[in-house]
């Protein structure tokens, strides 16, 4: 371990002696390029005004948002002139196209026009026009989820009914299998904190961060959502689980790895320290929500747990700290872990019952229904899944299309399980520079 940390602050040194020897200067073009970039990052702020969800995380200049407002209502002088400065600012973007000279540049080109176009959707979303499902998520998302249908789902309810215990009702079984594996509130802290120990310990093995950097954990009630991130600046973040319903004990690493290492919380770093503070890119100190941003922040979290816990290297962990730790029986842990691998199928799902409630072809009861059907849910859960699905709409398919996304490049690259150093080195990549999931897919 004394040795990693050696290697580490020595890497960290050189990075900063270099930094200042070579300072990076702006060209001429890069600086109309920074321009559009800041105009850009006051029209998210601005739309923000009318979303308290739009902006996720801000730490660029206190003075742009010093005089803005919340939850004001949206009206036509609002429509008119956030879409004439998105309009104005695409056009500007447009007309630099001599800007991609290098590989960053090309990304920083295409990142910003994407963002942008997510903008005038999002504007045209709170001046009431909405889109199909698959039609909203390519404009605020980059991306269209496949579909599935109700024989696919039916299928994994097959599988599980042959491996869980007892006979008659599968949602049944599953959920009181699973009640077996909460993690006691008491045991929360202990857990989550040993899993976000040994997740930062592997990720900082692979990729150097600040010395600063740090995050907290809150415990919070009453949110839709189960657990959240929210990036300060400064390479800090806190840290929020929602402890409304059971937490089982797979969460801990989940939890640990998406919103800190390597998932949120290392991107948010990384991004920061690469591209704002070494090239000055104001862009990326505003986190738009709604935008395709949030899928390589989604895919990249979810792919990260499998960064961190490779091949039968999770279960190991499980059996040998977290589950003694919960108070729970290891010799349940390999029947348990074979029950989530099948529910992965599942990831999907939701995707679908968004599509169908969002486009109006299933009211809120049939949705409800469908998932507690089709996806096994207890119906409390359902609930939760729904209440999601009004507030953050087709948000729900950057999870598990961003992490299909992020893992399909990384693995075509050659970031293989058996290749661990280059998968590491994709990973870094995707979190250090600015990315689209077109350009990934593609
Ligand atoms: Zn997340």
């Amino acid at each position: 371990m004394k040795n990693i940390s050696v290697v580490i602050i020595t890497i960290m040194l050189l990075f900063s002696c270099n930094e200042k020897k070579d300072k990076y200067i702006p060209g001429d073009l890069e600086l109309k390029m920074n321009s559009i970039a800041d105009d850009y990052v006051k029209l998210v702020l601005n739309i923000g005004q009318y979303d308290p969800d739009f902006v996720d995380a801000y730490y660029g200049p206190k003075e742009w948002r010093e005089n803005l407002k919340s939850n004001l209502p949206f009206d036509s002088t609002a429509y008119k002139n956030l879409s004439a400065k998105t309009d104005s600012l695409l056009n500007e973007l447009e007309l630099l196209s001599e800007y991609k000279a290098t590989e960053l540049e090309t990304l920083r080109f295409r990142y910003l026009y994407k963002q942008l176009l997510a903008c005038k959707t999002k504007v045209a979303m709170l001046n009431g026009i909405m889109l199909p499902f698959d039609e909203e998520t390519k404009a605020l998302y980059d991306a269209t989820a496949p579909a599935h249908n109700n024989e696919f789902f039916q299928s994994t309810i097959n599988d599980l009914d042959k491996i869980l215990p007892g006979k008659g009702d599968v949602a049944k079984r599953l959920n009181d299998f699973k009640m077996k594996f909460v993690i006691p509130t008491d045991k929360l802290k202990d857990v989550f904190n040993t899993a976000i120990n040994e997740c930062r310990a592997i990720t900082l093995k692979h990729i150097p961060l600040p010395e600063n950097e740090s995050f907290t954990v809150e415990y919070v009630k009453n949110k839709s959502w189960g657990a959240y991130n929210w990036y300060k600046g400064n390479f800090r973040s806190v840290i929020q689980v929602n402890t409304d319903l059971p937490i089982f004990i797979d969460r801990a690493i989940d939890l640990a790895a998406h919103e800190g290492y390597p998932g949120h919380h290392v991107y948010n770093t990384l991004l920061e320290s690469n591209l704002v503070d070494k090239r000055g890119w104001k862009e990326f100190t505003v986190y738009a929500l709604f935008t395709p941003q949030s899928l390589i922040a989604e895919g990249t979290a979810n792919y990260g747990i499998d960064m961190v816990f490779p091949g039968d290297e999770r279960i190991k962990f499980e059996k040998e700290v977290l589950f003694p730790l919960a108070g729970l029986n290891p010799g349940e842990a390999d029947l348990y872990y074979k029950v989530l691998e099948l529910q992965k199928k599942f990831n999907y799902a939701g995707n679908e019952a968004a599509r169908n409630y969002l486009n109006g072809n299933w009211t809120r009861e049939q949705t409800i229904a469908w998932l507690q059907k089709y996806e096994l849910q207890t119906k409390e859960r359902a609930e939760k899944n729904i209440s999601f699905i009004e507030t953050y709409r087709s948000y729900v398919i950057n999870y598990n299309l961003g992490m299909d996304i992020v893992k399909n490049y990384i693995e075509h690259n050659g970031g293989t399980e058996n290749n661990q150093e280059k998968r590491w080195e994709l990973f870094q990549y995707i979190l250090s520079t600015p990315q689209t999931p077109g350009g990934l897919a593609k």
